[in-house]
């Protein structure tokens, strides 16, 4: 009775969103049709987590149902709930913290969660609804159950990765909340060139909980884009709490576990993101970098490949500790994923299988470009945050020229190759500031924003000196760490710390005026 209630309402959620709310990622509408969801059509609110928590103890109980196979697959998860107590003291940092209790059903491809954002209001405008990325809602299986503010259902519309929640009343400047929302998970197959998905033998989960964007006059959340990236985020708390269905499952993450009663607590402070990949198969070998505790996660069989990367990565955090500024986390998870390339969160990369496959017992691989490559991400993205879809040479050029950075500090007889092989072989050419809206295809945008911009970087430490350059990247860093940077901002600390002219460096390469 009650599996059929709970299918019935699954059914009715996935029949309505469906219907009018999953847009596949090619046919973003360029205006925006809201599907507004009436709190009243679920009267029962469902306690969540204890907002006081982490100083409560977590009173929540799920349970499991485990029920017999059936030709349908069906869902696995289930939840009881208790009476929960009120919020407590107001979070003392004014970042948005993100507290999730997550129950992954691994071999079923379920995931439940709680999430509770604590959010301050630091727009300086009173805002009268909230905006919110829901990356899952693109792929399907994803399904809201409520949005609260202290224990009231708040109206909310879902389109696309869409997700608005109205307030009552206005919210001040300055006013601060806590936002609870309960959802679901039907993990999709994986696709070859994204992390997110299940496959034979992993499930990662990236980009996987409603997260509020940014506001800069107004919310910036951009279209998908088949070229690149295109989500930007503040940087935030987070604490997520994950348990498993099965034993035996290994999950790497963002941050560290450690025990937390029943659940598994995994911490990342000032990240833009929280990554994880489950699977009964990873293991993994660590080493410590600086202030990095460094994980490198792999197969059964992969073990030479896995000590390779963590080698490279700690001889590169040591160096871009010194060059750009310490670590901004206090882990590391390389995670060997089925993909065509790497693929970079906080405190988390991935990097393809075939990069293992390929490895040449040789730096002159990708596996060491590439990881070295994801890696320089926590710095450029993760540190330092900018709009990746119309800044994304910001993040993907100073990655790149952080590999070149790499080789030639520390394999200096490969310093030509990687730049034969990664960038001249290409023959880079556009302008560095295009966004990922601009090009035609893939090859043209990473040859103007990737190479081109590491050209444009290789040119200007040139015509800076070391001294300078390097002191620049390390003001921009302090500067703009946990923040969000801009071209603009870019060329303000550059100039500041040089006497040269760079004007002319920045109209051979770029389309704006800086
Ligand atoms: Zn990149």
């Amino acid at each position: 009775m009650k599996k059929h209630l709970r299918l019935a309402s699954i059914f009715l959620l996935w029949t309505i969103m469906s219907c009018t709310l999953l847009q596949p990622m090619q046919a973003a509408p360029p205006t925006l049709a809201f599907v507004t969801v009436n709190p009243n059509a679920s009267p029962t609110p469902t306690p969540f987590q204890p907002l006081g928590y982490p100083t409560a103890t977590p009173t929540l109980a799920y349970t499991f149902t485990p029920e017999p196979p059936t030709d349908t697959p069906l869902p696995t998860l289930e939840y009881t709930a208790t009476t929960l107590p009120l919020p407590s003291a107001p979070a003392p940092s004014a970042r948005t913290q993100y507290t999730i209790f997550a129950l992954l059903d691994y071999q079923g491809h379920q995931l439940g969660a709680d999430e509770t954002i604590r959010y301050t209001n630091q727009t300086g405008v009173t805002l009268g609804e909230i905006v919110m990325a829901v990356e899952p809602n693109l792929r399907g299986g994803f399904a809201i159950e409520n949005v609260m503010l202290d224990g009231n259902l708040l109206n909310y519309a879902l389109n696309g990765h869409h997700l608005i929640v109205t307030f009552p009343q206005g919210l001040a400047p300055g006013a601060q909340i806590t936002l609870t929302m309960r959802f679901r998970i039907d993990i999709p197959a994986k696709v070859k060139d994204r992390p997110y998905g299940y496959d034979v033998d992993q499930v990662n989960l990236t980009d996987w909980y409603p997260f509020i964007v940014p506001f800069s006059n107004g919310w910036v959340l951009h279209e998908p884009s088949n070229l690149g990236e295109y989500l930007v985020y503040d940087a935030a708390d987070f604490e997520v709490n994950i348990k498993t269905a099965q034993s035996g499952v290994v999950i790497a993450a963002s941050g560290v576990e450690e025990a937390n009663g029943e659940w598994t607590r995994y911490r990342i402070n000032g990240a833009r993101t929280f990554a994880f990949s489950a699977s009964d198969l990873l293991r993994y070998v660590d080493a410590t970098a600086g202030g990095a505790y460094i994980r490198s996660y792999y197969f059964p069989g992969y073990d030479y490949q896995a000590a390779a990367i963590l080698n490279a990565a700690v001889r590169e955090i040591g160096l871009f500790e010194v060059k750009f500024g310490a670590f901004p986390y206090g882990s590391l998870s390389i995670v060997q994923a089925d993909l065509n390339d790497g693929q970079e969160y906080d405190g988390l990369v991935f990097l393809a299988t075939k990069f293992y496959n390929e490895y040449n017992d040789s730096a002159r691989s990708n596996l060491v470009s590439i990881g070295v490559h994801e890696i320089a991400h926590q710095w450029w993205f993760g540190l330092v945050g900018n709009d990746q879809a119309m800044e994304p040479w910001l993040d993907e050029a100073l990655a790149v020229y952080s590999e070149a950075l790499f080789y030639k500090n520390i394999y200096p007889n490969s310093y030509d190759w990687w730049w034969n092989f990664r960038v001249n072989y290409f023959g880079p050419s556009g302008w560095v500031d295009g966004s990922v809206y601009d090009h035609a295809s893939f090859r043209a945008y990473v040859n103007a924003s990737y190479l081109n911009g590491a050209n444009f970087l290789e040119a200007l430490n040139y015509r800076m000196g070391d001294d300078a350059f390097f002191r620049f990247l390390q003001d921009y860093t302090s500067r703009f760490g946990r923040g969000h940077a801009t071209t603009y901002d870019f060329f303000a600390v550059a100039r500041q710390n040089t006497t040269a002219d760079i004007s002319d460096l920045i109209n051979a390469y770029f389309a704006g005026s800086y």
